[in-house]
């Protein structure tokens, strides 16, 4: 990208020609330093709207004037509240209405789709999980239980894919391949669309094609690829995939999660799953009747009434995903991501003698998204803690890996900027 400057005047100039410049100034910016914030961190907890207080004293208001007469009397009616999320939330990940729903957290998530989804055959050939080498620690966790818990010996059953010896990123063609290998043994293939330590994309849709070719089931982890990347689960024909709405999606600590289940799989009330009341037709519901009769599409995966508090909190990030909409985030992202990777090469090659930094993360932009993930040579915690005390809030990995993620809504190219001259200051 030799188009771009490590300037001032081009950062800012790259600001004002920004379509989505107008959102930075719906969210807060911490200011708990003495130093001004630079924020790199919305791929582990995204900042906040101005606009979601709003959406929850609402909801607190209902709860005051009404009572359980909420479910029915507030302006969105908590008994089905979860309703005004759904078609926001599926624009966001390429997928229809009856795909989504938005429920629960997403490691529970992640479980109750793999109850219904890894179904390993017993006594039979079928009975493998294909996962990524060093997966989130929750989902390696999630994983290993899955196996157990079907009485399945780990070291057998789950099958990792792992970069080549020196090498920091997992080949596609590694994956593919031992999807191919494994064939008729493999049940499930369960991967982080967006790996979290690399920021390495994978191409979902060969993936899922892949899988489906030898028979297997194909869900996705998409805590790092929700409202960062141009997700079309649908079309690609993903069978289900989960997502936490705190990272990308600005929906509070610890928020609401999203769920999906492709449409082939919507109308199955066959598939077994962990159930629950507020999975159930909701005609009929309050019937109480005995036997479990699920609602259509994901919304059937449903245990429990909503959040409503956690549930608004998303909903006000949603309408500004909505009003951005997902095009235009990808193509700031693409620049943005473009902009910091060369300012972070400028910094690093006028300071070679002292220190070097090597991206780990693709520098395709067909293979990441927002975040950047370097690797400081010759530096270690002290870089970090320099450019810390600078301000910067970005994310350390021992032993010398500093993840960064501009957040095309609220991240500016000015920014990028800065990052490149603190990271020069804490060098020296
Ligand atoms: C952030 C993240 C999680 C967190 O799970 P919670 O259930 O929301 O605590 C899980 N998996 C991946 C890949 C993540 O990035």
């Amino acid at each position: 990208m030799s188009h771009f400057e490590n300037s001032l005047a081009f950062a800012q100039g790259l600001d004002a020609k920004d379509p989505l410049k107008s959102f930075r100034d719906k969210f807060y910016f911490p200011t708990f330093h003495d130093k001004t914030v630079r924020y790199f961190t919305g791929n582990s907890l995204g900042l906040q709207p101005k606009s979601t207080k709003e959406y929850i004293l609402e909801e607190l208001d209902a709860w005051a004037e009404y009572g359980v007469e909420g479910h029915f009397l507030a302006k969105r009616p908590w008994f089905a509240y979860h309703e005004n999320l759904t078609q926001k939330a599926a624009n966001v990940v390429g997928a229809l209405p009856v795909e989504v729903v938005v429920t629960h957290s997403l490691t529970t998530n992640l479980h109750l789709l793999m109850v219904s989804f890894y179904r390993p055959e017993i006594n039979g050939k079928r009975t493998k999980i294909l996962c990524e080498a060093k997966a989130f620690p929750s989902d390696q966790y999630a994983l290993e239980s899955q196996v157990k818990f079907h009485g399945l010996d780990l070291a057998e059953h789950l099958v990792e894919v792992a970069p080549r010896e020196g090498e920091q990123l997992i080949r596609e063609e590694d994956i593919l391949a031992k999807i191919d290998e494994l064939g008729d043994e493999l049940a499930m293939v369960m991967i982080g669309g967006v790996n979290y330590y690399t920021g390495q994309l994978f191409d979902m849709e060969k993936i899922t094609k892949a899988g489906h070719a030898v028979g297997a089931i194909v869900g996705f982890d998409l805590a790092h690829a929700a409202g960062n990347i141009n997700l079309k689960l649908h079309d690609w024909g993903v069978d289900f995939a989960a997502w936490c709405g705190y990272k990308y999606l600005n929906s509070s600590p610890g928020g609401v999660s999203g769920m999906f289940v492709h449409e082939r799989h919507a109308y199955n009330p066959e598939l077994p799953r962990f159930a629950g009341w507020w999975g159930y037709d909701k005609e009929t519901r309050f019937l109480m009747q005995p036997g479990f009769n699920p609602m259509k599409g994901a919304e059937g995966w449903q245990l429990s009434n909503a959040p409503i508090l956690g549930m608004a909190a998303h909903l006000a990030s949603l309408d500004i995903f909505e009003e951005a909409g997902m095009e235009r985030i990808g193509e700031k992202r693409d620049l943005m991501t473009a902009y910091m990777e060369f300012v972070i090469d400028n910094i690093s090659e006028k300071n070679k003698e002292r220190c070097t930094f090597e991206l780990i993360t693709p520098r395709d932009k067909t293979k990441r998204g927002a975040q950047l993930s370097i690797m400081a040579k010759g530096q270690g915690k002290a870089l970090f803690d320099a450019l810390s005390a600078e301000g910067v809030v970005a994310d350390w990995r021992e032993p010398n890996v500093i993840r960064i993620a501009p957040a095309p809504l609220y991240n500016s190219y000015e920014d990028c900027y800065w990052f490149g001259q603190l990271l020069e200051k804490a060098i020296q």
